[in-house]
């Protein structure tokens, strides 16, 4: 009789490989699938939401939980997370007042001292009374005569080097430099996937494609689940579906209905000229999907930058929002997006989105003109549960027994759900009751620096994207 597994998790984008590295922590024997030849694969992240600053619109309890969960998950990855701030402003030409993002900030900095005074550990956005700091026009005006700093130490010199670059009488005033970091993908992969081949308790199993279930649960077996690959059945007691936007495939064949919305994005990496000074992430507010929706430039090594803008020339697209009908709880996109997601892109349309995009950014950083195309765009598709587009805090949820199904928005929240499926499986009996604790994971505390570096830099390589992708901005010491 073949092993069986306490878990078996198919996907190992950053919500599966959380889970698995959650569950190798206490010991739980588990296999993990992931198609394509490395994890954390799928849509790309390069920010992380510790506050919710990229979205003026969400409540305030949304941007509490970003800030939670992305702290715990920069607790957990402290090599992928890239300690640059962002620069958030609004321009005169849209409806959001800089009065209201204020005001969220003062509610996240008291909540930020909270998590801190819970757990001092939690501090690694910085001192809470630095977590944000506004500017003046008259602030702004003083900064231009400030020499450019090679490598910002402070809010000031990430300001004063950002500004000389910014045509910031588009900008409505204040203007803000707030501690949201950047979160580096390859790295997370890296490190994840190192410390899972490590583990004994994990199996993984990449370049594996899961091709059918099979619900064994009323048949009086030792065992809930059957997983099928092309050549091997794996027994499982518990079933974790985190396959993305790919999640409704099994709900399906489960014939279970559930409601969810995917959407195809993409941001584009350009090379720019080489600057004398580090520069923050720069965010300029706007309506998404409007002609005029938001624009972020986002820095890496070696002067390459990824560009979002959120319009449909640029990083939304036409058709690429869809939602489940009827009792199909997988929803389909069409051939061009199709085309895209599996086959790859056309030249053609990444030379004319990523000038779209490079153009976009010009409007406030003039010099940014002379960009250039720097490599393949980053995209995907992610799911949202549900139908509301503008939620940003998706999570698990358990539509049967030994099943849970893993939606998340933001990457940060993989921790959170990671916990919840730890916290079922003991409910269920699946594993008897374990005295769970905060962070640490000893398996990815035991990769060293030098091995995510290589293993980063191959991965970047492998997905043909600059190597220099791979690397933080601000070197770790
Ligand atoms: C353009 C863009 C920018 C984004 N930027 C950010 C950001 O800055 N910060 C942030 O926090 N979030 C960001 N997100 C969201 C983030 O990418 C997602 O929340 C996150 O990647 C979802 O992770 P996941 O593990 O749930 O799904 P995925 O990463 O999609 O993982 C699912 C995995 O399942 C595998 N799979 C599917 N079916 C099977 C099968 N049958 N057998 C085996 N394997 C299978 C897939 O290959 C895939 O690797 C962005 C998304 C996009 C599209």
């Amino acid at each position: 009789m073949g092993k069986i597994y306490n878990v078996g998790i198919i996907g190992g984008g950053i919500s599966g490989v959380v889970i698995a590295l959650q569950l190798a922590k206490y010991g739980i024997d588990t296999v993990l699938f992931e198609q394509e030849k490395s994890v954390v694969n799928g849509p790309p992240f390069c920010h992380l939401h510790a506050g919710g600053n990229l979205y003026p619109d969400i409540s305030d309890d949304q941007c509490k939980v970003l800030m939670k969960q992305s702290i715990d998950m920069a607790r957990l990855f402290p090599q992928s997370i890239d300690e640059r701030p962002t620069f958030i402003s609004i321009p005169k030409s849209e409806k959001y007042e800089v009065d209201k993002i204020e005001k969220r900030l003062e509610m996240l900095v008291e909540y930020y001292k909270k998590l801190i005074d819970e757990d001092p550990s939690n501090e690694i956005l910085g001192a809470p009374k630095d977590y944000y700091k506004i500017y003046t026009k008259e602030d702004l005006i003083a900064l231009t005569e400030q020499p450019i700093v090679k490598r910002p130490n402070s809010s000031d010199e990430w300001m004063s080097n950002a500004i000389k670059l910014i045509d910031h009488e588009k900008l409505k005033t204040p203007v803000i430099i707030v501690q949201e970091y950047g979160w580096n993908l390859f790295r997370l992969g890296a490190q994840a996937q190192l410390a899972l081949k490590k583990s004994e308790k994990c199996n993984l199993k990449i370049n594996t494609n899961v091709t059918n279930i099979k619900d064994v649960r009323n048949q009086n077996l030792d065992y809930n689940w059957e997983i099928c690959t092309k050549d091997t059945l794996y027994k499982v007691n518990y079933l974790v579906n985190s396959c993305g936007f790919k999640t409704g495939t099994f709900d399906e064949s489960l014939h279970l209905n559930s409601e969810r919305l995917i959407e195809f994005k993409a941001a584009y990496v350009s090379k720019w000229k080489p600057i004398p000074g580090l520069i923050p992430e720069f965010v300029f507010h706007g309506e998404r999907g409007t002609p005029h929706g938001m624009v972020q430039l986002t820095p890496y090594c070696d002067n390459y930058y990824q560009i979002h803008g959120m319009t449909k020339d640029i990083t939304l697209f036409e058709n690429g929002l869809v939602q489940s009908k009827g009792n199909e709880a997988q929803p389909e996109f069409n051939d061009d997006i199709n085309q895209k997601l599996y086959c790859g892109w056309e030249e053609s349309e990444i030379k004319t989105r990523t000038k779209n995009a490079i153009e976009f950014v010009a409007e406030f950083v003039p010099t940014f003109k002379s960009a250039t195309v720097g490599g393949p765009p980053l995209y995907g598709a992610q799911q949202i549960p549900g139908d509301d587009l503008s939620l940003r805090v998706g999570e698990v949820s358990f539509p049967s027994k030994s099943y849970a199904r893993s939606e998340i928005i933001k990457a940060s929240s993989a921790l959170t759900v990671a916990n919840q499926i730890l916290h079922k499986i003991q409910e269920e009996e699946i594993i008897p009751s374990i005295h769970t604790e905060f962070n640490q994971n000893l398996l990815l505390d035991s990769i060293s620096k030098n091995e995510i570096d290589k293993l980063a830099c191959e991965l970047a390589v492998q997905r043909g994207y600059p190597e220099a992708l791979s690397r933080l901005v601000i070197e770790r010491k």
